[in-house]
């Protein structure tokens, strides 16, 4: 059973580490991956708790460097000299956080069952990587954890693109009884049904698969396979053969995601942090203490249940949802 260590202080931060072998980073280059924010998001991890990782890896004399990768829509992150600015601006740069930024805008194919995912060339190359993740809700995946951190923020724009088409749904008119769940439960009203029509845009589709998992005459279906599944397979094949070590913050849960500069409102009280060597247990251990607090709260605002990606991820071997919770 994996270790999941849960602090709320985050002095308690060298303590947590102790349980996971960090001295074995000594000498290497380190990606510290990390979402460093969208222009006008204020939830993102903030540049005090990178620099403790920082400093805690330089303590073993690890080479770490924070770490990101473009992407694909317009705006301050979508090449590596904006996002760098916009990094800097959010107060990650060398005077704050002790080490420099890298942002990469290629990457190496690599297979995952049976598809291609680019890993970003500077995940690839590294044998050891940091993961410092701040865990929200997201309108497309119903939580961003530590599985997201990689599976969409590890790859280049070309698989984030890739991965936002596959999930579309696609309809089969000859199994649609025109039920109208589908237009019901989708979040951004793509989809309208009378008695006999169904109306689907794409332009205000996010590739949710709400629709898809709710029509149970399997009249839609996706166009390769659920956002979630190639989320937790996208990670895999960032972190796959690599040591990792996890660090979830539980803090400024929103709604939405970081990358949105209106993530919405507060959803949970702050409760802590959180560290492991396994992306899915890390993930399932927050996504338990959040309903613990709020029960199935992503679900509820975002109409998506998040569990699919912790599920999918077990499923591909990324890790293991089951896990030992110790409290520090
Ligand atoms: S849920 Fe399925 S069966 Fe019902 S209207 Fe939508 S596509 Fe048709
Ligand atoms: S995938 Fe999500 S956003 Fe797109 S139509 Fe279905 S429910 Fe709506």
């Amino acid at each position: 059973m994996k270790k999941v260590v849960f602090f709320t202080d985050i002095a308690k931060l060298p303590e947590a580490l102790s349980f996971f072998s960090l001295e074995n980073f000594s000498g290497k280059k380190v990606p510290v991956k990390l979402h460093m924010g969208e222009k006008n998001n204020p939830y993102f991890v903030k540049p005090d708790l990178v620099k403790r990782v920082v400093d805690e890896l330089k303590k073993t004399k690890a080479k770490p460097f924070l770490f990101d990768t473009t992407v694909a829509y317009d705006g301050s992150r979508h090449t590596k000299t904006e996002y760098k600015k916009l990094a800097d601006l959010h107060g990650f740069n060398m005077t704050n956080v002790g080490c420099h930024v890298v942002i990469d805008d290629s990457g190496v194919p690599t297979s995952i069952e049976g598809r291609t995912f680019e890993v970003a060339d500077h995940l690839k190359a590294a044998t050891h990587i940091f993961a410092l993740t701040h865990v929200k809700g997201h309108i497309q995946s119903g939580m961003g954890g530590a599985i997201k951190n990689f599976g969409m923020g590890g790859v280049t724009k070309e698989t984030k693109i890739r991965i936002h088409d596959s999930s579309y749904p696609t309809y089969q008119k000859g199994a649609c009884i025109y039920c109208r769940v589908c237009a019901e439960i989708c979040p951004f009203h793509a989809i309208k049904v009378d008695e006999e029509s169904w109306e689907y845009n794409e332009e205000k589709c996010f590739g949710c698969g709400a629709c898809v998992d709710a029509c149970q005459s399997k009249a839609l279906s996706f166009q390769d396979a659920d956002l979630q599944f190639l989320l937790a397979c996208s990670a895999k094949a960032c972190v796959q053969e690599k040591t990792v070590i996890y660090l979830n913050e539980l803090k400024r849960i929103a709604k939405g995601c970081d990358c949105d500069p209106n993530a919405g409102p507060i959803i949970c009280p702050d409760i802590g942090y959180l560290l492991s060597d396994d992306p899915v247990a890390i993930d399932k251990a927050s996504l338990d203490l959040i309903n613990e607090i709020k029960e199935n709260v992503f679900l509820t605002v975002n109409k998506v249940n998040p569990l699919k990606q912790i599920k999918y991820g077990e499923e591909i071997g990324l890790g293991s949802s089951s896990y030992k919770l110790i409290k520090l």
